[in-house]
């Protein structure tokens, strides 16, 4: 997902928001599927391996949904910052089912890309990120966004993560998804792909989802933080009392757990 808001008349903000994260969760699942699927085959049905194998397949498929749905979240409230941190008023995505019905017609877009457009969850994605900025989706259609040079309109074929302008007198070069997000954001304004100035800066900011804990990686974490918040506020008590100062123990004492709580809680971005 990738995000463009006008700063100011010569600064445009792009958030990128990667969405690998997405992929490694379902190539996982699939691979996990896909080994359990064949070891049911060689069982009897009914049989107690069986049932044992079946429970486990239910479980991988249980646990990848809540990580996509978690990734989902991730991935929005980012997008959600971004909308809140520029105090934009409105939100315009760019459609995707224009993209398909074209793709239908023409048969260009590879079958590689369009396997990772259907991967992608988008539907939800835009809704998460309604309910956390309360604005409305405004749709927009996005054919030719991710080619069309915002510079000097001029029609490229990007190849890999890089935008590249090949009109000579151009030239311009920027991330991929920036190059999208930066001709919605014209198209929405002006009512089509209006080049922006030549003299404008483009600030990217790169952000990723990261990997949900699973119960056992949170629990060993906190048993460790725990324990160094305990070791500290020991530390500080021994320290207060040798120092046999007229404060408050139970003040300190709170406000130093608090201290060591602020950083293990920032780690995961729910
Ligand atoms: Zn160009």
């Amino acid at each position: 997902m990738a995000l463009a808001t006008w700063v100011d008349d010569k600064t445009i903000d792009v958030t990128i928001i990667n969405g690998r994260q997405a992929r490694a969760i379902k190539r996982q699942r699939n691979k996990a599927v896909g080994q359990l699927q064949h070891k049911i085959s060689k069982c009897r049905p009914g049989s107690k391996r069986y049932r044992r194998l079946v429970t486990a397949r239910k479980k991988v498929n249980g646990k990848t949904k809540l990580s996509l749905r978690d990734f989902d979240h991730q991935v929005s409230r980012k997008a959600a910052n971004h909308v809140i941190n520029h105090n934009t008023g409105r939100l315009i995505v760019g459609d995707v089912r224009g993209i398909e019905k074209e793709t239908k017609a023409k048969g260009r877009m590879g079958r590689h890309s369009r396997q990772q457009l259907s991967q992608w969850s988008r539907g939800r994605q835009e809704r998460y990120l309604n309910e956390k900025t309360n604005l409305g989706i405004e749709h927009l259609n996005e054919s030719y966004s991710s080619q069309t040079c915002p510079a000097c309109k001029t029609r490229n074929r990007p190849s890999g993560r890089h935008y590249r302008c090949k009109n000579p007198i151009c030239g311009f070069t920027c991330h991929r998804d920036a190059v999208g997000a930066i001709n919605i954001l014209q198209k929405a304004i002006e009512g089509e792909y209006v080049p922006i100035g030549p003299d404008v800066t483009i600030r990217v900011t790169y952000l990723r989802a990261v990997e949900r804990w699973s119960p056992d990686q949170r629990k060993a974490h906190h048993m460790v933080q725990r324990r160094k918040a305990r070791a500290l506020s020991s530390a500080q008590n021994r320290a207060l009392s040798e120092a046999s100062q007229i404060s408050k123990p139970k003040l300190a004492n709170s406000s130093t757990s608090t201290n060591s709580l602020v950083p293990d809680q920032s780690v995961v971005v729910a």
